[in-house]
């Protein structure tokens, strides 16, 4: 069948819709750009735009700083050895767990990771075996679980698992486990950990030899105010050598990068919004105060915080009673919330969620999330009075 002209019309510039909403998605919130991320979105956005200064490995282009950028700026601010730029967080935790491990040998999960976790063990056919976490309210992940996982692949495979991982936080509840611990109990059984930092790196400082992680993943866009896909991997020099290995044909290749990753706009929008990135996770303890008051706020209209409690982390899920008993009798059911959100600017909260849900207050600032914990009243008030 040909390619018809009315259907390729169809294409082109879209809009995306209202571009000064008050953002609590918690997917969105670590992930907009700085002016300058935007201005190298355009001046870089033409493809293999890097290409042009590169002499077969991107990592050493020197002009723009990217040699700077990844092998001296990014293994200070993460305090690992070895940096590389990849296309997202899954993306790194897939080459940690394809060039770690071999087909069939098992890793351990926390029973909180992502699901990318899962599908990235999957593609390098990987067995995983998880560490249950508490269940509500708090959903915590107890280091020594770590222990007895890593004891139970012993026992059952008569080998140690390649390797262990733990979600720092996990996406769900916003949960900081005790890494240290995980660390020190998975080095015992000569097991390496990988931090998956999708939600804390560019967020809050993440310092990995003194949280004794061997591998640390970041996302650019989620949490590196960065136009993705694009993420980070930062490896303990003693297993940089199978992560990052080159190519038998191709001597200056790496295996694991397909060669090369980002290389255009997405790694300029990286760099531009570095200076940015590294300010703000300075300012963390502010963002941790935010959350608290936002928290104690909604606490106070009957919506419970789970995990952490108090919170140590912009991201938080809720149990809000109070919104689903509405959502029982109001018009349209469920929708009611999300519709009264958007008629006063809030994007973030997913369409037809009451019982449940998360958002994020990262970068929101005081002044917006009292905006928006007076809006939550204010919707709560109009349809008690109308029940
Ligand atoms: C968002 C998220 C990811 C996926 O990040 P990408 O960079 O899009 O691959 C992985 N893990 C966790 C915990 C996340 O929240």
């Amino acid at each position: 069948m040909e390619l018809e002209d009315s259907i390729i019309n169809k294409f082109g510039f879209f809009e995306r819709g209202p571009k000064n909403a008050i953002n609590i998605d918690p997917l969105q919130t670590g992930g907009k750009l700085t002016e300058d991320a935007r201005r190298a979105l355009l001046e870089w956005g033409d493809g293999y735009s890097v290409c042009d200064f590169c002499g077969g490995t991107l990592d050493h282009i020197k002009k723009p700083p990217i040699e700077e950028f990844i092998h001296n700026a990014m293994p200070s601010f993460l305090q690992t050895d070895a940096v590389r730029i990849t296309h997202g967080a899954r993306e790194s935790k897939f080459m940690v767990m394809h060039s770690m491990a071999q087909e069939g040998d098992h890793i351990v999960l926390d029973k909180l990771a992502h699901y990318s976790s899962y599908v990235a063990a999957q593609r390098a056919r990987l067995n995983v075996k998880s560490v249950p976490h508490s269940g509500s309210p708090e959903y915590k992940t107890d280091a020594e679980g770590y222990a007895t996982a890593i004891e139970e692949v012993i026992r059952d495979t008569g080998k140690a698992p390649a390797l262990a991982q733990i979600t720092y936080p996990d996406g769900n509840y916003g949960n900081l486990a005790d890494v240290k611990r995980i660390s020190e109990i998975c080095h015992v059984y000569d097991v390496p950990l990988m931090l998956n930092g999708a939600y804390s790196v560019g967020r809050m400082p993440i310092h990995a030899k003194r949280m004794g992680v061997d591998f640390v993943v970041g996302s650019g866009h989620k949490s590196m105010a960065s136009s993705g896909p694009i993420g980070v991997l930062g490896v303990r020099d003693e297993y940089a050598d199978i992560v990052f290995r080159k190519s038998p044909t191709h001597k200056v290749k790496e295996v694991e990068l397909l060669g090369c990753t980002a290389r255009g706009a997405t790694l300029m929008t990286m760099i531009a919004s570095f200076p940015h990135v590294v300010k703000r996770t300075r300012k963390w303890e502010n963002e941790v105060a935010d959350a608290r008051w936002f928290s104690s706020k909604l606490k106070d209209m009957g919506m419970h915080q789970m995990g952490d409690n108090p919170h140590d982390h912009d991201l938080m899920f809720f149990e809000a009673p109070v919104l689903y008993d509405i959502s029982q009798k109001a018009k349209k059911g469920r929708y009611y919330l999300y519709r009264e959100l958007k008629e006063r600017n809030i994007h973030g909260i997913k369409s037809g969620l009451t019982k449940y849900f998360k958002l994020s207050t990262y970068q929101v600032g005081r002044d917006s999330l009292s905006y928006v914990a007076d809006s939550f009243e204010e919707i709560i008030e109009k349809y008690q009075k109308m029940v």
